[in-house]
C-alpha cells in the first residue's frame, strides 16, 4: 500500500506515521476527520468537505486550527508526496485523502481547555476502484439490529472518529454472512443510512432517502445525487422510511465518496425490486460520474 501521511507538519512512509498516545484521538476518539477523492487527479467539492469538517469540530468544540486555504495546500502537499513515493504505480491512479483533526495531546481529562493544540493528520492513499461488477450486479445487504446513535448522544451528524457504533453495525453484518453494508434504524426504528455510507430507495419512480432528522450523517455524496437527480429530471425526496418501504422498493442504492452509487438488490434474504440495479440507478450513476469529473478540481 503507497500510502503517505503528514502527522502535525511532517510528512513520512507509513511506518513513521505516528500520534502520542496522549493524544485524545487515540484515548477518547475525540476527533473528527473527512475523507475526499479526486477525479482526474483533481480533488472533488473539497469545499463541501471543510465546510463539513468544521461543523463536525464545532459540534465538539474543537477549533481546526487553519483556514481552508492553509488545509487545502497540506492535503495537496501530502498528493505530491504520495505520487512521488508510489512511482510509475501512481500513473493514472485516483487517490483517497483522509483528514483527520483530533483534541491533540493534553491532561487526561475532558476539559478541552487543557488541550490547546489540535492534532491534524492527512492519510493519502490509492483510491482502489470497487470491481465493474459491484456496479453491474449490485449487491446485498444487512438491515442489523445495532441502533444509529440517538442525536442527543454522539449525533450522527458529527463525522467522528469515535466510529464503534458504526463498527459494531458492520460486525453484525459480517458475523450474518459476506454482506457489503449494514442498513441502520434510528431510535425511532425508522431507516437512517448505512455503516459507512447513506441509503436511497426509488419507488415509483421517486428516489427516496431518509431526511436528516432521522438522525444519520449528512453525505455529501448523497447531496451531490440529490442534485444530479434535479438536472436530470429524477425526482428526489427526503422522507421518512420504514422496513416496508424497503423491501417494497422498485430499487434501492447506497453512496459515498469512494463507493459513488452502489445497486442493492437483496437485503438478507429478501430482494429487492428485480434482484439487479435498476434503470434509475444506473441512469444516476452514470450521470454522477460524468458530473463529478466535469465539476472536480473546481471550486
Ligand atoms: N454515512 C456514514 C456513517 C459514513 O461514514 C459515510 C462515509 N464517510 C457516509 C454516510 C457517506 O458520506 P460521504 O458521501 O460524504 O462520503
Amino acid at each position: 500500500m503507497s500510502a503517505v501521511a503528514y502527522v502535525n507538519g511532517r510528512i513520512c512512509s507509513p511506518q513513521d506515521a505516528t500520534i502520542s498516545v496522549f493524544d485524545h484521538g487515540f484515548l477518547y476518539g475525540e476527533g473528527v476527520y473527512e475523507v475526499l477523492r479526486t477525479y482526474g487527479g483533481e480533488l472533488f467539492l473539497v469545499d463541501r468537505h471543510f465546510r463539513r469538517l468544521r461543523a463536525s469540530a464545532s459540534m465538539i468544540t474543537l477549533d481546526v486550527g487553519m483556514a481552508d486555504s492553509a488545509l487545502e495546500g497540506i492535503v495537496v502537499e501530502t498528493m505530491a508526496a504520495q505520487r512521488a513515493a508510489a512511482g510509475a504505480a501512481a500513473q493514472g491512479h485516483e487517490i483517497l485523502a483522509r483528514v483527520l483533526v483530533t483534541r491533540g495531546i493534553g491532561e487526561m481529562n475532558y476539559d478541552p481547555s487543557k488541550s490547546p493544540h489540535p492534532s491534524l493528520v492527512v492519510i493519502v492513499k490509492p483510491l482502489v476502484p470497487l470491481p465493474a461488477s459491484t456496479y453491474e450486479r449490485g449487491v446485498a445487504v444487512a438491515l442489523v439490529s445495532v441502533v444509529r446513535n440517538h442525536p442527543a448522544s454522539v449525533d450522527p451528524r458529527i463525522k467522528s472518529n469515535n466510529l464503534l457504533n458504526n463498527v459494531l453495525a458492520m460486525q453484525e453484518a459480517l458475523r450474518r454472512g459476506p454482506y457489503f453494508e449494514a442498513i441502520l434504524r434510528n431510535f425511532r426504528g425508522e431507516l437512517s443510512e448505512c455503516s459507512q455510507s447513506n441509503l436511497f430507495l426509488v419507488t415509483d419512480g421517486t428516489v427516496r432517502t431518509p431526511a436528516l432528522d432521522a438522525g444519520l450523517l449528512a453525505g455529501i455524496t448523497r447531496e451531490f445525487v440529490e442534485e444530479v437527480a434535479v438536472d436530470t429530471g429524477i425526482p428526489t425526496v427526503d422522507a421518512v422510511l420504514r422496513d416496508d418501504d424497503l423491501f417494497g422498493a422498485d430499487e434501492a442504492f447506497l453512496t459515498s465518496t469512494s463507493k459513488e452509487i452502489v445497486p442493492i438488490v437483496r437485503v438478507d434474504d429478501r430482494v429487492i425490486g428485480g434482484g439487479r440495479p435498476g434503470p434509475i440507478t444506473l441512469r444516476l450513476l452514470d450521470a454522477y460520474r460524468r458530473t463529478a469529473r466535469a465539476v472536480a478540481g473546481r471550486r
